[in-house]
């Protein structure tokens, strides 16, 4: 069978050489089997192999070839849907529960990278851009809410101090995070893959999970082997295709496009100077940053139903040489999509099927933390702990209007109001 490669990003061309990793062709009997190898499945497994259980982790493709390999690499606190959103709608307790984790995900990150000396060019500072005092009106009272939670390293920018950050004339404003930051979002996923590895975990690509027979002791197979186990957790997110269908249907898949600039040697520091990573407030938001070796690594355009676009480049760069049109001579090196998971809620889903068939899925875009917090909860609800685990388990999962055959046509015309009712400054 054909072997499923890593996408051709600019994090594929730098990622650090890595060892042969086995395809599963035998039986096993473990603890826990994980599906997926992206942000979510490491994450737990490296919890699960650091609490001292036996793991198996099985990844279709390669570690990291998900989302969790091709984002954006900016480590953005909180959730997709903001605190005063899940007060008026879940109430104030789990407000305050899910309030107490919203910056937890982004330092289980920091503490790995220390911890096991990851090298996946970890940077400090985070920026929301806006474009129209109405945004910056939204950023003063996330400011507040985030405040209200705990938060402390935020600082608004006026126009003059975000022209300082950044070099574009499109904002007038902003909210630096001093607590976010960057990566280089495959290397951290190779490393956290290492991590597991020297902890005894075993990890199995280009294998494929074609069935998971439920039961008191499930039973994972591949079309060569299989994994026998006290538990299984599913981490495919957006690649989940119709391995689990009662989890598919709560779900929408959605491409977002990156681009990979040439080096722009000391341009970059001009252009960014600062080397915060930054997104614009928009409701479809460009996302953008430095990479180690200076590209401007660019990205946006949301596609509903994960359809492959043909020509990324004709998407994202109009707006790369809108937010920075002194870069209309430079050359694109890499371009490439990766898929997300949107929910209805645009709030992670995490939960159980069975007593022993747990899942998370779903972060809607920002997910770099969450998925890193979910690793912990999911852990912690294995082993007994499931307070924490249950603040998101009990939020409910709506499916998506219209079913598998109007969701997107329904979201896309829902996300083209909010998109031009920011092209009004409505
Ligand atoms: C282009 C893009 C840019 C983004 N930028 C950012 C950003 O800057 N900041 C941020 O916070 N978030 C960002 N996100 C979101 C973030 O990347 C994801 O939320 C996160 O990586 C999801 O991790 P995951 O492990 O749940 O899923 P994934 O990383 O997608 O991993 C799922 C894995 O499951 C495997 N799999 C699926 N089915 C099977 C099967 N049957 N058998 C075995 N394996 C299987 C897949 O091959 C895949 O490797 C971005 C997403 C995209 C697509």
């Amino acid at each position: 069978m054909s072997q499923l490669k890593h996408a051709a990003s600019y994090y594929a061309a730098s990622a650090h050489p890595q060892p042969a990793r086995p395809e599963l062709n035998r039986d096993l009997d473990v603890d826990i089997c994980i599906i997926g190898a992206g942000f979510t499945g490491l994450s737990a497994g490296l919890f699960l192999a650091e609490a001292g259980y036996n793991v198996v982790i099985l990844e279709q493709a390669q570690i990291a070839w998900g989302a969790s390999g091709r984002n954006g690499g900016q480590i953005v606190n909180s959730y997709s849907r903001d605190m005063d959103v899940i007060e008026r709608q879940y109430g104030k307790a789990t407000a305050d529960a899910l309030g107490a984790m919203a910056f937890t995900g982004n330092q289980i990150i920091r503490q790995r990278i220390a911890h096991y000396q990851i090298d996946c060019d970890l940077k400090n500072g985070g920026l929301f851009a806006a474009l129209s005092h109405k945004q910056l009106g939204h950023l003063v009272a996330q400011k507040a809410l985030w405040e209200r939670y705990g938060h402390t390293q935020l600082e608004m920018l006026d126009k003059a101090a975000i022209g300082q950050a950044v070099a574009s004339e499109r904002y007038v404003g902003g909210l630096v995070d001093h607590s976010a930051g960057h990566i280089h979002p495959l290397n951290l996923a190779l490393g956290e893959a290492a991590a597991f590895e020297s902890l005894g975990g075993q990890i199995f690509e280009q294998s494929a999970v074609t069935q998971i027979q439920r039961g008191p002791r499930p039973c994972v197979q591949t079309a060569q082997g299989s994994v026998r186990c006290q538990f299984v957790i599913v981490a495919c997110n957006a690649y989940l295709g119709d391995l689990v269908p009662e989890l598919a249907a709560k779900t929408m898949p959605c491409g977002s496009q990156v681009v990979a600039t040439e080096p722009l040697g000391a341009l970059a520091e001009q252009l960014i100077p600062s080397n915060y990573c930054v997104e614009d407030c928009n409701f479809l938001l460009d996302y953008y940053r430095l990479s180690a070796d200076r590209r401007l690594i660019y990205g946006g355009g949301v596609t509903y139903g994960a359809r492959d676009l043909a020509h990324i480049e004709a998407v994202i760069v109009p707006n790369l040489r809108q937010t920075f049109p002194q870069l209309s001579h430079i050359q694109i090196d890499y371009a490439w999509t990766g898929n997300f998971c949107l929910t209805l809620s645009r709030l992670p889903q995490m939960g159980r099927l069975d007593s022993n068939l747990y899942y998370s899925q779903g972060c809607s875009g920002h997910g770099v933390t969450y998925t890193h917090l979910a690793g912990r909860l999911l852990a912690q609800a294995i082993q007994g702990h499931n307070s924490q685990f249950d603040a998101f388990a009990k939020l409910p999962h709506h499916p998506f209007p219209g079913g598998r055959l109007l969701r997107v046509p329904l979201t896309a015309l829902g996300a083209w109001y909010y998109a031009l009712r920011d092209q009004l400054g409505i």
